[in-house]
């Protein structure tokens, strides 16, 4: 089993060395691990929060060198933001190496940054454009699967209709074979359920969605958090067997 979304200090937002994570990973009897950093953008946009351009290279060596220091499974994977203005850009980052993960998140809605809330007059109006950027990231080829489906429910309350909204998306994810990010960072939180919830779980699994189990971790404590009680609900819905990714090539893990 492994752990397939994590962070590193690169993102300015993260906290301990890969090899941390990786000792918490073989504590918590995974697998393996693969670190997603925050991809850079174009002129180092929003560097803050992710990594600069010319720190690709310094993460991929980061990730390197923890991996001579065990014989732990330590992979270098990307979370890379869909943002259709710049799908050129990040076809190129994604050809300039060999990344083992890519996962697609939708953080930002036309102008609105991660945790910004619309006017609450425009609540639908904000989930409908995120899902249709979800859905547009699917059909890009850019990635291997999708990052946490629900993602504003970390600062915003859902729509009315919720899981009517996102069956098309599910459908377009399924079609464009692509697996989901099972993200376990809401268990830790308010939320106390997984991104994406269980009732849209059970609709991937109808559609032969892979999931790929991912803390989101950006702290070491957070690796492997709350996978236990997250294969039981899978399992609940049908699952019997999770994925993760080598060179971009999918690995089934029985549950
Ligand atoms: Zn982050
Ligand atoms: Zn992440």
């Amino acid at each position: 089993m492994f752990d397939s979304h994590m962070h590193t200090p690169l993102c300015h937002h993260a906290i301990g060395t890969p090899i941390e994570y990786a000792q918490v990973a073989k504590e918590q009897g995974l697998t393996g691990i693969c670190f997603t950093e925050h991809m850079p953008l174009p002129d180092d946009a929003d560097a803050h929060v992710r990594l600069k351009l010319a720190e690709v290279a310094t993460y991929r060596e980061l990730i390197f060198e923890a991996r001579d220091q065990t014989d732990f499974e330590i992979r270098c994977g990307l979370e890379m933001d869909f943002i259709p203005e710049i799908e050129a850009f990040s076809q190129t980052l994604l050809e300039a190496h060999n990344w083992d993960y890519v996962i697609g998140s939708v953080h930002r809605v036309g102008e609105l940054a991660y945790g910004v809330a619309p006017h609450p007059d425009d609540l639908e109006r904000y989930w409908r454009a995120y899902y249709a950027l979800v859905a547009r990231a699917a059909k890009s080829g850019l990635y291997d699967s999708i990052g946490h489906l629900d993602l504003p429910r970390r600062w915003l309350q859902a729509p009315e209709h919720h899981l009517e909204m996102v069956l098309p998306v599910l459908d377009v994810i399924a079609k464009h074979g692509l697996a989901l990010d099972l993200n376990t960072s809401g268990m830790r939180g308010d939320l106390k359920a997984t991104h994406p919830p269980l009732e849209f779980l059970a609709e991937a699994f109808n559609r032969n969605i892979p999931l790929v189990l991912g803390s989101d971790a950006h702290n070491p404590d957070h690796v492997g958090s709350h996978f236990e009680e997250v294969i039981k609900l899978i399992k609940s819905v049908g699952y019997t067997e999770v994925v993760a990714f080598e060179q971009r090539q999918l690995e089934k893990y029985a549950i």
